[in-house]
């Protein structure tokens, strides 16, 4: 449903509750918009999901992503600087102290910008299967 009204928000696949495609939802995640109508913002503060999209008025923080941002971020992050790591330690023989810090440095900036995305993909996931925090 891409009414935009926030009127008749049946739980779950329910009545009135239209076909949830995971692409676009994720995607709009990805753009830190709400998954539902991709004009409401997903997120609060910097990761923090709002607890109901200003737009349409979907329940966002019923979705909750835990611990699968964190590990998607770990996994594209060291995918990335391993090779660069290893090739700059070989071919540009730096100082380990300057290597240590520009690699501590770069973790952290990417780590940061991986995770608003990964997470906000995740939502939109979660959102497109209906898997919202059920309290277990
Ligand atoms: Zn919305």
């Amino acid at each position: 449903m891409e009414d935009g009204s926030g009127r008749d928000r049946a739980r779950g696949a329910a009545a009135g509750e239209g076909e949830r495609d995971s692409g676009p939802a994720m995607r709009r995640g990805l753009m830190g918009r709400c998954p539902r109508c991709g004009e409401g913002r997903l997120f609060a503060g910097f990761l923090r999901v709002a607890p109901r999209c200003d737009a349409c008025g979907e329940d966002l923080g019923e979705f909750r992503a835990a611990d699968g941002p964190a590990f998607a971020t770990i996994s594209v992050v060291a995918l990335l600087l391993i090779p660069i790591l290893g090739w700059s330690f070989v071919v540009l023989r730096p100082d380990p102290l300057t290597l240590s810090l520009i690699v501590s440095a770069a973790v952290t900036v990417l780590s940061l910008v991986v995770l608003r995305l990964t997470k906000g993909m995740w939502v939109g996931y979660l959102w497109a299967m209906d898997e919202r925090d059920r309290g277990a």
